[in-house]
């Protein structure tokens, strides 16, 4: 099948790529040229395990190709719009100026029966805003959100755990529902969840989704926050709470909390469109779990001062890890990188390394020393703070070995990601996120 994806970021590089791989012919689209030139050369202009292959193979093939020039999307059936929706500048709502100015662009070219798919994680009722435009064309507009995680991505495009399609209401629906099984035969064939709702729904379900997972992830540090002042270990409490199958042990991990480009965004924009249908009280709750979310990240800062017994000032403190999480160089809104600009803005020398994320890290804060090699980070360090859970700082760094590099022995776990067991026998003072 021919398909447009207009917006080739972290999303849309990805699922290009990954369309091309299952047999179809794509054209990614997207403003940014600098990226269109290194995903034409089959560069990946990210990080993400897995892309550069299926980018290289599209490309060979013919299948995929790339360019600044809307009018490409001519005569594809399909067209993904997987531009970003940041947080507003002045606001939490979404700042819907990137899907407005994609669709615009892409009216002239559409045809009677393409069918445009949102891929973008949208406040609820954005479709119903944007349908008459394109249903002015004789297309569709279905939503067809994405569940991807970074790190992870090309595996979850390729073989996501649910596809779902929010289509209009009608045979127009219906046959558009059949077409986005179409464009996802592998997974249909092998029984993937394919879930067809209308479209509100469907783009609530992006959003419910994400809610969930920012709320379990501050439910455990606020179990975290009540461990540090009773002396309980919260890791022990999230196995204990997490072989009960109606919780389960995934994203209860305490430590500094969520970041990246959507959970915190996503949160915010759900309770800005909440309050704008006037149910702003059904979600408030989103309100407490951001503060909670942001309150361990000064709780991070607060255990490596209160480790020099007050101030960190010329003190050397080596930072592992910048992005938001292991696997990805994404660093927007990273609590790994806040964590260490907080350390630097309180007088500390911080050193900071991280297997992929240093080269965006630093466009946004050259203020900083970064670091490329971990055991050369960690030289001369008087502490330092694990803030990314990459394997290169939780598996493959022995505290013995540490030793040999650093001048003092505290080690901050703001993933508690370690052993503090280990840590302790090898001579270090090991603080963990409530974790006594
Ligand atoms: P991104 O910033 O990496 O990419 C967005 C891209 O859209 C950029 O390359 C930008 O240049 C391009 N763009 C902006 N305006 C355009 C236009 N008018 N025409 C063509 N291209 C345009 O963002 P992302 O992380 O890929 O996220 C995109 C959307 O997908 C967001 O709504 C996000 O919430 C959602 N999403 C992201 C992920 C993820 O893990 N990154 C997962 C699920 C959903």
């Amino acid at each position: 099948m021919r398909m447009s994806v207009i917006g080739c970021g972290y999303l849309g590089a990805v699922h290009a790529a990954a369309m091309a791989s299952i047999g179809h012919e794509v054209v990614g689209i997207d403003v940014d040229s600098r990226k269109i030139d290194s995903l034409s050369k089959g560069e990946a202009p990210f990080f993400e395990p897995g892309l550069q292959e299926i980018l290289t193979a599209g490309i060979e093939s013919g299948n995929l190709t790339f360019t600044t020039d809307m009018s490409a999307a001519q005569g594809a059936q399909v067209h993904f719009i997987g531009v970003g929706t940041p947080q507003q500048a002045g606001g939490y709502a979404a700042d819907l100026t990137y899907v407005n100015a994609a669709v615009d662009g892409l009216l002239p070219y559409l045809s009677e029966g393409d069918i445009v798919a949102g891929k973008s994680t949208v406040p609820v009722g954005t479709a119903a805003g944007l349908a008459p435009r394109i249903e002015a064309t004789g297309a569709t507009l279905v939503w067809n959100p994405e569940f991807l995680r970074e790190g992870w991505a090309v595996q979850d495009t390729i073989d996501p755990d649910r596809l779902v399609a929010g289509v209009p209401a009608g045979p127009e629906g219906e046959r558009a529902a059949d077409i986005l099984r179409e464009v996802y035969h592998p997974s249909v064939a092998k029984n993937t969840p394919f879930i067809v709702t209308d479209r509100p729904t469907a783009e609530l379900v992006k959003v419910a989704a994400n809610a969930f997972l920012a709320t379990k992830i501050s439910f455990i540090n606020a179990m975290a926050e009540i461990a540090e002042v009773t002396g309980a270990d919260v890791t022990q409490l999230a196995d204990a709470i997490g072989h009960d199958a109606r919780i389960g042990r995934r994203f209860l991990g305490a430590g500094i909390g969520f970041g990246g480009g959507c959970l915190p965004k996503d949160i915010r924009a759900f309770s800005a469109r909440a309050e704008e249908l006037g149910k702003g009280e059904s979600v408030a709750f989103l309100r407490e779990i951001d503060a909670i979310n942001l309150r361990r990240r000064d709780r991070a800062v607060e255990l490596v001062v209160e480790a020099f017994g007050g101030s960190v000032f010329k003190k050397n403190v080596t930072v592992l890890g910048a992005a938001f999480k292991p696997h990805s160089d994404d660093i927007r809104d990273s609590p790994a990188l806040d964590v260490a600009v907080r350390l630097h803005g309180l007088g500390a020398w911080v050193t900071i390394t991280d297997p992929a994320a240093i080269e965006n890290a630093r466009r946004i804060h050259p203020q900083l020393n970064y670091v490329e090699d971990r055991d050369e980070a960690l030289r001369d360090a008087d502490a330092v703070i694990v803030v990314t859970e990459w394997d290169e700082y939780r598996r493959q760094l022995p505290p013995e070995h540490a030793s040999t590099l650093t001048e003092g022995r505290i080690i901050v776990d703001g993933r508690n990601c370690l052993d503090p067991a280990a840590w302790r026998a090898a001579g270090w003072t090991y603080y963990g996120m409530g974790r006594p």
